[in-house]
């Protein structure tokens, strides 16, 4: 696997399949690089911690990073390239031009992380330009980010194909992130009601299982297609989730 750090140095020109990331890598992300490997010539998994999606700075200094563990992974589930660019090359000095999803992005994470889809929304754009992949991956997990993702594409004719894959969880239900190792093993269990609250597929049941919980919002989203959706804060750590609800995941 070749590992590319320079914007110029990408040089692909097959059908390239692009699974952007934050790194800290799990079986989450490998499900993405394995669906762009079944139909994609080229597998480019970018690892980038976007400071522009974060709005709180301890939360982007607390961020997991470990490019050597992303680097085998990303090999073993079959990439074909890590692009890995320093903060600089992505925001060169005087970086000023961003894009924002008007309406997509306000409301459920919106609401609690302001600024965030128009970092994503730019990373996005700046990656779809940096590595022309013909699909891109995308995790249902982060529902939100699909449909912003989705619309962004739409709105300004970018020439790729967004796929959405399945959330992937461990055996306790608890969908996987890179948020979940700082979870102690007390929290965890707590973390637990938010994947057994949303499996009830029911608002007010939904709510009514997160009652004790510090819970940012439980909410019906009218995505395509449309899912229950929760955030939750367990101990420092922020949790979300949400099931798809007109056709099992
Ligand atoms: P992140 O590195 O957290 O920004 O996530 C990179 C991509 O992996 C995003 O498209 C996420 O939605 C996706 N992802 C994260 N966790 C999971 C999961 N448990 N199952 C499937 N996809 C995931």
């Amino acid at each position: 696997m070749r590992i590319v750090r320079r914007i110029g140095d990408l040089e692909l020109d097959d059908v390239v399949g692009l699974v952007p990331t934050m790194g800290a890598l799990h079986a989450g992300h490998e499900a993405l690089i394995a669906a762009a490997r079944t139909e994609c010539e080229t597998v480019v998994v970018s690892v980038f911690v976007n400071p522009a999606q974060f709005d709180q700075g301890v939360d982007l200094a607390a961020y997991p990073r470990d490019e050597e563990r992303d680097l085998r992974i990303a090999e073993a589930a079959g990439a074909d390239v890590l692009f890995a660019p320093a903060q600089e090359e992505m925001y060169p000095p005087g970086f000023q031009t961003w894009v924002e999803v008007e309406e997509l992005s306000r409301g459920l994470e919106g609401s609690h992380r302001p600024g965030h889809f128009r970092g994503v929304a730019t990373v996005c754009l700046k990656l779809f330009n940096i590595v022309r992949p013909r699909y891109a991956y995308f995790g249902q997990k982060d529902a939100q980010q699909v449909a912003v993702v989705r619309r962004l594409v739409r709105d300004l004719d970018l020439d790729v194909e967004i796929r959405s894959v399945p959330t992937v969880r461990d055996a306790d239900g608890l969908a996987l992130s890179s948020r979940n190792g700082r979870l102690s093993a007390a929290e965890r269990e707590l973390a637990l009601a938010l994947p057994r609250a949303l499996a009830t597929r029911d608002l007010a049941a939904a709510r009514a299982a997160l009652a004790g919980l510090d819970v940012d919002y439980v909410e019906i989203a009218d995505f395509d297609p449309p899912v229950l959706a929760a955030a939750v804060r367990v101990g420092g750590t922020r949790l979300i989730d949400n099931v798809v609800l007109e056709e099992e995941q």
